[in-house]
């Protein structure tokens, strides 16, 4: 298997990739280390290698929850960074690893001259869209089961790696659900042997399983997520599978 590589970076060709590939540096990004604060403005964005990152939305009483994932298809903190605004959410490392780190002003000066740099982009700030989008839904109107099902199979699909690194209290932000209910979500996946479980790491044993266990919302965003990895045509964007 090769090495790793951001997918965003990796696939951009021509004279965007050399100007992008001079703008990144590579880091080490710590688990629970916080990128951008929320209600900050965001400095820099990461691209993912085989870090995760999680836009968490916190509240004053304590609660949080988190909106969307970020792994190796794109980059953090897009939508706030394309319109130079306050993060309305903290983005935070989920699973630690390497990522490469640009800062946000260059970047927005590369992708305004750069159309092909720009496009890409977008079509990424639809997927994390979509992505909060479908999270809210899916909060309201799914079971504990489905939803964690849906998030484990969405972050396997971000990451390079086979297993993924998952604490019980992020599965509870995940879905917003108590600890109990997510113990109990989690175990019910475990039984139907759909997912290894132990020790913070969730490793998929049956994926066709854990599909079918998820919520229609895992089949409404994965045609938008094979479409920035250029694996199907766009035109099925929005289908449910
Ligand atoms: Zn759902």
């Amino acid at each position: 298997m090769s090495d790793p590589e951001n997918h965003f970076i990796g696939t951009l060709e021509g004279e965007e990739a050399r100007l992008l590939r001079g703008l990144v540096r590579r880091v080490t990004v710590n688990v629970d280390q916080i990128v951008v604060d929320q209600g900050a403005p965001v400095r820099e964005v990461y691209f993912p290698i085989d870090a995760q990152f999680a836009n968490l939305v916190r509240y004053p009483d304590g609660s949080a929850i988190e909106t969307a994932v970020i792994g190796n298809e794109g980059l953090t903190g897009l939508a706030p960074f394309m319109g130079d605004r306050a993060c309305a959410w903290e983005i935070v490392c989920r699973a630690g690893g390497e990522a490469y780190v640009a800062s946000a002003a260059a970047l927005r000066t590369l992708a305004a001259d750069r159309p092909r740099l720009m496009v890409r982009l977008l079509s990424l700030t639809d997927l994390y869209q979509s992505q909060a989008a479908i999270a809210a839904a899916c909060n309201a109107l799914h079971s504990a089961p489905e939803r964690i099902a849906r998030w484990i199979l969405t972050a396997s699909d971000l990451s390079p790696n086979e297993t993924l690194f998952f604490r019980q209290e992020e599965l509870a932000r995940l879905i917003g659900a108590r600890r109990s209910t997510v113990s109990e979500a989690a175990s019910q996946l475990k039984r139907r042997k759909v997912i290894a479980y132990g020790r913070g790491v969730i490793r998929i044993t049956d994926r066709a399983g854990l599909e079918a266990s998820a919520c229609a919302c895992y089949g409404m965003l994965k045609p938008r997520l094979n479409a920035v990895h250029g694996l199907e045509m766009a035109g099925n964007v929005g289908s449910q599978t």
